[in-house]
């Protein structure tokens, strides 16, 4: 077979992941573009990226609880469109439940740091760039500027704490983030800053040249899989428990006979 449809125009951190985890959730999700409905996490998290950026874009002295607060009824009139409410049967009751959570994490966030003291190079930076001939693209929720001049990638998270032991994996878009700033800004960012607003916990590495080369060559190495795949004409499905258990397309998996692991 062979696909109508091009091949995205970069390779995201997370559509990496996704061809990591399963090739053939990167041929429905990135190259047939099936659309993923949205579930009550994700709208919630979208609504406090939306805050955060809104928060940010104020001068340091506005950035206040106040003024955060403020714009919870806008970011949810701008990320809980009919589609969305219907895809995750937002009702009066789920929409209130929304509401005190986001209130809790944007409280429990103030308690984090001190917004208003934050130098930041960008919010929501894009950040376009080709590496090895591989077209790249990311999107930094945040990259503070020090008092030293270095930078730090500031990644919020609003999902559940990694586990104890966390692993490369926990840093890995922000250490695919870290290649993109460096080969596009000529500088490598000192640290990486994972903001688990909703438990008020943040984590933080530094970062290494030798885990930003392995995750850069990592990229490069399955674009050109992604690559080949496409002109055979099919991504193989690579079913586990931790692959399947939150994929979107178990449906058309069990459709086409793969073995998907419940
Ligand atoms: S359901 Fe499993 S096998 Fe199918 S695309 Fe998702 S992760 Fe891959």
């Amino acid at each position: 077979m062979s696909f109508s449809q091009p091949l995205p125009l970069a390779l995201s951190p997370s559509r990496l992941s996704d061809f990591q985890s399963c090739p053939r959730r990167f041929q429905h999700a990135s190259v047939e573009r099936i659309a993923q409905p949205a579930t009550y996490a994700t709208a919630k998290g979208n609504v406090v990226h939306h805050i955060f950026e809104q928060l940010f874009l104020q001068e340091g002295p506005l950035r206040t609880l106040e003024f955060a607060r403020s714009q919870i009824s806008l970011a949810e009139a701008k990320v809980l469109n009919e589609q969305v409410c219907e895809e995750i049967g937002l009702n009066d009751t789920t929409r209130e439940k929304l509401r005190r959570e986001v209130d809790t994490i944007l409280d429990r966030y103030f308690h984090m740091e001190d917004p208003t003291k934050v130098v930041h190079e960008g919010v929501e930076l894009r950040i376009n760039t080709t590496i090895d001939g591989v077209p790249m693209l990311g999107i930094l929720d945040r990259l503070d500027r020090g008092d030293d001049g270095e930078l730090t990638i500031v990644d919020y998270k609003t999902g559940s704490l990694p586990n104890r032991n966390y692993d490369t994996q926990t840093f890995a878009n922000a250490d695919l983030y870290a290649a993109l700033c460096e080969h596009e800004l000529g500088q490598q960012p000192k640290t990486i800053r994972l903001l688990y607003v909703a438990h008020g916990e943040a984590i933080e590495r530094t970062v290494t040249t030798p885990v930003v080369v392995a995750r850069r060559n990592a990229a490069v190495t399955a674009w050109n899989r992604i690559t080949t795949y496409y002109n055979e004409g099919d991504f193989p499905a690579t079913p586990s428990k931790s692959a399947c258990r939150f994929c979107a397309f178990k449906q058309q998996c069990s459709a086409n006979g793969v073995a998907v692991v419940h």
